[in-house]
């Protein structure tokens, strides 16, 4: 058997021979937006893919499942981005259709392990929403998880900046692009730029379990696009964070192996 990740460089009839039992098809999310001087407007995307890619190498190791990559939904729902240049945002309805014309799409053959992985807190909203809708009319229960979220203890061990810190283009993700593309990172570029919010539990941070999330206008509320502290980025950080990442969401893959057809899907499946 073909050992590739990526849903789209397998045939129909590679697909069609796929267990369907033991085949978890992972849908990475994130947004083609701003992320300050310093890094690509593909930030959110390149790792929610990333992390997608390393935790499906890793699985298929393993030997008993498959995890396929489907390909990624590069744009996410970004106006609170697009006072500056390069931002290619969605309307919540557009973001909801291409999910769930996925899903639709491979459900009569078969399909019904799926994990959502978002890269871009502003899509979250939408995705509650999404994976409702998509188990109240197609009959499948999809989890939707942001990467971050899953490694809340590791942020605050590695972070070094004060709350407010990691944010967006911040401290984690600034760290997250020095490990997995430096090429692409100006670190001359970046910049620090604390949030305004006058409280720490009012402040957005990647290690806030919950907090006042005030929707964001990042032209209003930044100076160049960033909410943290990049400067106190590195290297080390963000291979932590990755890995941490990739481990969290591969034991979330395999727990959810022990679920059943039953346990995941509805009547109107
Ligand atoms: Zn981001």
């Amino acid at each position: 058997m073909s050992k590739r990740i990526s849903w789209e460089k397998l045939s129909w009839t590679e697909i069609a021979e796929l267990d369907r039992e033991s085949t978890s098809i992972i849908i990475p999310t994130g947004a083609i937006e701003q992320h300050g001087p310093h890094l690509t407007i593909d930030t959110d995307i390149y790792n929610s893919d990333a992390i997608a890619r390393a935790v499906a190498e890793k699985i298929i190791q393993g030997g008993k499942q498959r995890v396929l990559v489907a390909p990624p939904i590069w744009w996410g729902t970004s106006p609170h981005h697009l006072g500056f240049p390069g931002t290619i945002s969605l309307k919540n309805e557009t973001f909801t259709s291409i999910l769930y014309d996925t899903i639709a799409s491979l459900k009569p053959h078969g399909f019904y392990r799926f994990l959502i992985l978002n890269g871009h807190g502003g899509n979250i909203g939408n995705l509650t929403a999404t994976v409702s809708k998509i188990g109240e009319e197609l009959g499948i229960s999809i989890p939707a998880l942001s990467y971050w979220q899953t490694i809340t203890d590791v942020l605050i061990k590695v972070g070094e900046s004060e709350i407010g810190g990691m944010g967006h283009a911040c401290e984690m993700e600034t760290s997250l692009a020095l490990f997995l593309r430096p090429e692409d990172v100006n670190m001359e570029k970046a910049i620090i730029d604390m949030p305004k919010q006058p409280t720490s539990w009012s402040c957005i941070d990647f290690r806030q379990p919950g907090f006042l999330n005030i929707p964001l206008d990042l032209k209003r509320d930044s100076k160049a696009g960033i909410i943290g502290n990049p400067v106190l980025a590195t290297r080390e950080k963000g291979e932590q964070i990755f890995n941490a990442a990739v481990d969290r969401i591969g034991a979330a893959i395999e727990g959810m192996a022990h679920l059943k057809k039953s346990d995941l899907t509805t009547s109107s499946f």
